[in-house]
């Protein structure tokens, strides 16, 4: 690439030769740098790993995040953010100005999920602890938000070394609550950006098992569908088992709305915009000779458009209504349909022109061969709210492939998905994976904290 770049330069005179390879070097210069600090970084990467924390309880991971920032000579701010019930959350801002130039909001989230660790590795998660139910659940960073935090840590590091490379405000924020979906919520809301500067873009990143350790890839444009939660109850009137005639049975009107939901993806939606509607979760009923007087049912849905959103949240609405109208339900008893907020993300929305520029500082870093061009996805992120709506602050979050490339390719060969986040078994690959990661979020923010 270099030599390349010579012969093109020597035809083109000495001035741009050495203005190309200033621009090529620049690009790459935190990869050796990246490897002297991989050994720390791993070892931070396995401890919090071996130490996962539910959403909403992030302490520990969120002090270490901050006090690595402070000794990066970072101005760091914690328990930032506060939930609708009141209470604090743990985020982390830190701040390093260097100049006049843009100010660039990197994201990483910190919590891990109530799954029983199943990988094996020798720093796999024991950690149990108690759910909001009162229940007992394990603990495990099963969407790699432990890769997030540390590979933070090393580009906050490597921008920290490398200050005469950019210039602008670097904003590193550590999230609370992402799974939850209010963790970001609860940072706005507490007046991050009055507190501590509105940024004029936003970036973050995202392991995945799509891809292998060394690869990342990135979508332009809607990347991830909203997703909105709706809490149903259809109501009836409980009776006799033996007497359906004096009842009105919302079994038979859960079964009904079930298969009618169906149509509102298939035959009332735009097929060429993407939704899904899944009913997650349905009760009713306590014993076999006995018609119940309701039965809920809990519902998620995605899409990637506000019309695709209301197609299904009217629909839902109305196939309830209509089904409970069929069965000779009254009034009084209607259905209750509840959109939950809380538990609803926005789209993630990389705009165009910002996921261009990230593309390219991507292949700058890494080699065009390891930045894949990937289709959006109907899983869903709380980054979106970062934004600010869709045309406020730009924002773009890429893939960080995390893959063991070896059981990767034979995966791939044989047809077959390694587990994926989520998963008991999800097995990011520290060493590489954390070297692509802080490489490119490294060439990613000095790619975008230039003046123009
Ligand atoms: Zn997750
Ligand atoms: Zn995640």
């Amino acid at each position: 690439m270099k030599n390349r770049l010579l012969r093109r330069g020597q035809t083109l005179g000495c001035a741009i030769v050495l203005a190309l390879l200033s621009a090529h070097l620049g690009a790459e210069e935190p990869a050796p740098w990246v490897n002297d600090q991989l050994a720390n970084l791993v070892s931070t990467y396995k401890s919090i790993h071996s130490h996962p924390e539910l959403s909403h309880h992030e302490e520990h991971t969120s002090a270490l995040l901050a006090t690595e920032l402070r000794k990066a000579g970072y101005t760091v701010t914690d328990h930032v953010g506060k939930y609708p019930d009141g209470s604090q959350a743990y985020g982390v801002v830190a701040l390093l100005e260097n100049g006049a130039g843009p100010r660039l909001l990197i994201r990483a989230d910190m919590d891990a999920l109530p799954v029983v660790e199943e990988t094996g590795v020798p720093y796999a998660s024991h950690v149990k602890s108690t759910n909001a139910s009162g229940q007992e659940v394990g603990v495990m960073h099963a969407c790699g938000h432990d890769i997030h935090v540390t590979t933070l840590i090393g580009t906050a590091r490597a921008l920290a070394a490398s200050k005469s490379k950019w210039h602008g405000t670097l904003m590193l924020i550590g999230q609370p609550a992402e799974e939850s979906i209010d963790g970001a919520k609860a940072m706005l809301a507490d007046h991050l950006y009055e507190r501590f500067g509105k940024p004029d873009l936003a970036i973050a990143l995202h392991d995945t098992n799509t891809h292998a350790a060394g690869t990342v890839a990135i979508v332009s444009g809607p990347a991830l569908a909203s997703s909105t939660s709706v809490d149903v109850v259809l109501r009836g009137i409980g009776g006799h088992g033996a007497q359906p005639q004096v009842a009105k049975d919302p079994i038979v009107m859960a079964g009904e709305f079930i298969v009618q939901l169906q149509t509102i993806v298939s035959r009332q939606e735009n097929p060429r915009d993407p939704a899904v509607v899944t009913i997650g979760d349905i009760h009713g009923g306590t014993r076999r000779n006995i018609i119940p007087n309701e039965v809920k049912l809990e519902l998620t849905t995605r899409a990637f458009s506000e019309r695709a959103r209301e197609i299904i949240v009217d629909g839902i609405r109305r196939t309830a209504q209509g089904v409970a109208l069929s069965a000779g339900v009254p009034d009084n008893l209607a259905p209750i349909v509840t959109i939950l907020d809380a538990e609803s993300a926005p789209l993630t929305y990389n705009e165009p022109k910002l996921a261009a520029r990230v593309k390219s500082a991507l292949v700058g870093a890494l080699g065009s061969e390891n930045v894949v061009d990937d289709d959006p996805a109907m899983v869903s992120e709380d980054f979106g709210y970062f934004g600010l709506g869709l045309h406020d602050i730009p924002t773009t979050m890429f893939w960080l492939g995390a893959m063991d490339p070896v059981k990767f390719a034979r995966a791939q060969a044989e047809g077959k998905v390694l587990p994926g986040p989520h998963n008991s078994r999800f097995e990011p690959l520290p060493e590489p994976t954390l070297r692509t990661g802080v490489t490119a979020m490294t060439a990613v923010a000095i790619a975008l904290l230039q003046t123009p």
